[in-house]
C-alpha cells in the first residue's frame, strides 16, 4: 500500500486559520473561487524570510469582513468542522487546531467545537480533535483570556501555545512562566512557538512549567548547547517542513534539518501549521518526511511520538493506539 496512505497521522500543530477558512466557505456559497494561495505564495517569497513574511500571512483577504462574519456561531462551526474534516481526510486519527486567543471568550467555544468534532467523527468514526488557545501575555485582553482558558479546561480544552512576542528576538518569559504554572495545575497541556527563525526563545520555552513540545524549534540545531538541552528535556518538535520552506526558516526543503535533528536525538513530529494558506495537508508533510530520508515504519514511529506527545486524554491516546494497532499492521519487512 502507498506509505502515505498506509501511515496514521497525527497533526499537533494546526492554526485555525479562521480568515482563510471563512473565504472558502463564503466563495463556496457565493459561487466563486477562493482566494489563490497558490499565486500568494510566489509573491510572498519575494519578501525576506522571517516577520516580513509572517506579517502577510492572510495575503490580501479583507480580515475586518471575515472577522466580524466569525461572530455567527453557524460560521465558527463550519469553519471548525472543515478543518477538523481536513486533517481527517488527509489520514490523521488525531488534530489539534490551535486558536486566536479571543476565540477562548466565545460563547459556548468548547461546546461548538466538540458539535464540529462530532460531525466529522460520524464520518471519520477513527478520529480525534482537541483544541489549544495560542496567547501571549503582553497582548491587549490576554489577562482577561488568561482567565477563561483556566475555566476552559474544565470543559475540554487540551492545551495552551505560547506565542512569544518579540519572535525572532528573545522576549521576556516571566510572566508566561507564572501563567504556565497555573495552565498546568489546571491540568492543561503546554506548547510553545520558539525556534522557527533563530534559536531565539527556545531556552526560555524548555524553562517553561508543564511545557512538553515546542512548535518549531528548528533552529535549536545552530547552537550545540540548546541540542543538548532540548534531548536531556525530551521535548518533541512539532516540525512543519512546508512552512519552514515558504516562509523561509529554511532554504530549500533539501535542507530541512529534520533528519539531522532525529540523529541528534530529538523527538520530531511532521504538521501542517496552516493547511490552508501553505496549500498543504498531512499526506504531503509525510512525503516531505519521506524525501528527507524517513522510512515508512520511521514515520510511523514519529505518529507515535506524536500521539504520546498530544494533550488529548489517556483514555482517547488508548483508542487511538488500538485503532493504529489493528488497522494498520507492522510492516514485516523490517
Ligand atoms: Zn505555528
Amino acid at each position: 500500500m502507498d506509505p502515505f496512505i498506509s501511515n496514521p497521522k497525527v497533526d499537533l500543530h494546526l492554526h485555525a486559520e479562521s480568515v482563510a477558512r471563512i473565504d472558502r466557505l463564503v466563495a463556496e456559497r457565493e459561487g466563486r473561487r477562493p482566494y489563490d494561495w497558490e499565486a500568494w505564495h510566489r509573491r510572498l517569497i519575494e519578501f525576506p524570510s522571517g516577520t516580513a513574511r509572517l506579517e502577510r500571512m492572510n495575503g490580501e483577504l479583507d480580515v475586518d469582513r471575515f472577522g466580524a462574519m466569525d461572530t455567527d456561531s453557524e460560521m465558527f462551526l463550519a469553519r471548525v468542522e472543515a478543518a477538523l474534516e481536513g486533517a481527517a481526510v488527509s489520514g490523521a486519527v488525531l488534530a489539534e487546531i490551535r486558536f486566536g486567543m479571543e476565540t477562548v471568550l466565545r460563547p459556548r467555544f468548547m461546546e461548538l467545537f466538540r458539535e464540529a468534532e462530532g460531525r466529522v467523527r460520524s464520518i471519520h468514526p477513527r478520529f480525534y480533535g482537541e483544541a489549544l488557545i495560542s496567547l501571549w501575555p503582553s497582548r491587549t485582553g490576554a489577562d482577561e483570556v488568561f482567565e477563561a482558558c483556566l475555566r476552559e479546561a474544565e470543559h475540554g480544552l487540551a492545551g495552551i501555545d505560547f506565542l512569544p512576542v518579540p519572535y525572532v528576538e528573545e522576549a521576556d518569559w516571566t510572566v508566561a512562566h507564572g501563567w504556565a504554572s497555573a495552565f498546568r495545575d489546571a491540568g492543561l497541556g503546554i506548547t510553545a512557538h520558539a525556534g522557527e527563525f533563530s534559536p531565539a526563545n527556545i531556552s526560555s520555552a524548555l524553562g517553561t512549567p508543564g511545557l512538553t513540545r515546542i512548535g518549531h524549534g528548528i533552529h535549536g540545531l545552530d547552537r550545540p548547547d540548546l541540542v543538548e538541552t532540548v534531548v536531556a528535556s525530551g521535548v518533541v518538535l512539532e516540525c512543519c517542513v512546508t512552512s519552514n520552506v515558504l516562509l523561509g526558516a529554511v532554504p530549500s526543503l533539501d535542507d530541512h534539518p529534520l533528519r539531522r535533528l532525529a540523529a541528534a536525538g530529538i523527538l520530531v513530529t511532521l504538521n501542517t501549521d496552516c493547511p490552508v494558506r501553505f496549500s498543504t495537508d498531512l499526506a504531503v508533510e509525510y512525503r516531505a518526511g519521506m524525501d528527507l530520508g524517513f522510512s515508512d515504519d520511521e514515520l510511523r514511529e514519529l505518529t507515535k511520538v506524536a500521539v504520546g506527545a498530544s494533550f488529548t486524554s489517556e483514555d482517547r491516546k488508548r483508542k487511538i493506539r488500538k485503532w493504529i494497532e489493528d488497522n494498520v499492521p507492522e510492516s514485516d519487512t523490517r
